[in-house]
């Protein structure tokens, strides 16, 4: 199969064929007829909660230790702690071993009390999709900055539809519906990504297109990159905390 971006996505033209089959797969099914009893059975999930993840989610952090993770120099250098794990200021970011593109994703974050919030220092963090698309996580609960760096924000895109985060020292959870962005074989964009995001159970982003790769101060743009890159956890010099966090990858 010819493939004009596999060299520049670095994927094989065989991995290439493979994902041009699962992409086809939806538009070959066969049409059904309303109440069809012929129509397949959605697969069985257990469903989570309290702490545990569904039965068919990755499960990013056990509650034990950092092994789906790495960080500069190859090692997650983040402390684990009694079921959390929390930034270890001045070690860097932190990103799964594994690359996934569209998913959902739950994640649990905690500003310590001892965290001080001064608009974008003290208590700032960030998840990031595909290691360039950053949802905020900053203590918000009160904590004055601009609209679109708050927690719920798309950084530096979208402000949260309302301020849902919880006062430091309780866990907030974030879950997310995040479907990657697709780019034409010239490397230009054919759709954009989307978020839709819950911040403790309210809707703070709902199907918001993604205007490129986040940036600072300035527009964001996209560029073509590979379709599975890793999630990121941000390390903005403050000692922000992180438990339960699973992921369950979705078909565009
Ligand atoms: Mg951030």
């Amino acid at each position: 199969m010819r493939c004009p971006l596999c060299p520049v996505l670095g994927v094989s033209a065989l991995a290439a064929t493979s994902i041009a089959l699962l992409a086809a797969a939806p538009q070959q099914a066969k049409e059904w007829g309303v109440h069809d009893k012929d129509r397949p059975q959605p697969a069985m999930v257990t469903p989570g909660g309290h702490g545990k993840a569904p039965s068919d989610a990755v499960v990013l952090f056990d509650g034990k230790s950092l092994d789906k993770w790495t960080g500069n120099g190859g090692t997650a250098a983040w402390e684990v702690k009694d079921g959390y794990f929390q930034v270890k200021a001045g070690s860097g970011n932190i990103r799964t071993k594994d690359g996934f593109g569209s998913c959902q994703i739950h994640v649990e974050w905690m500003v310590p009390e001892s965290c001080k919030c001064e608009g974008q220092h003290g208590c700032n963090s960030g998840l990031f999709f595909m290691d360039r698309y950053e949802l905020q996580i900053l203590g918000s609960n009160p904590n004055k900055t601009y609209v679109d760096g708050m927690a719920g924000a798309m950084y530096g895109q979208y402000p949260p539809l309302v301020n849902a985060c919880n006062p430091n020292g309780q866990w907030n959870t974030y879950d997310v519906i995040f479907h990657a962005p697709k780019f034409k074989a010239d490397g230009t964009l054919e759709k954009a990504g989307t978020m839709t995001v819950f911040l403790n159970g309210v809707l703070v982003q709902d199907h918001s297109e993604i205007w490129g790769a986040t940036a600072h101060a300035a527009k964001a743009k996209y560029s073509a990159h590979e379709p599975k890159l890793p999630i990121g956890l941000q390390d903005h010099g403050d000692a922000l905390c992180f438990r339960n966090i699973w992921l369950r990858p979705l078909a565009d």
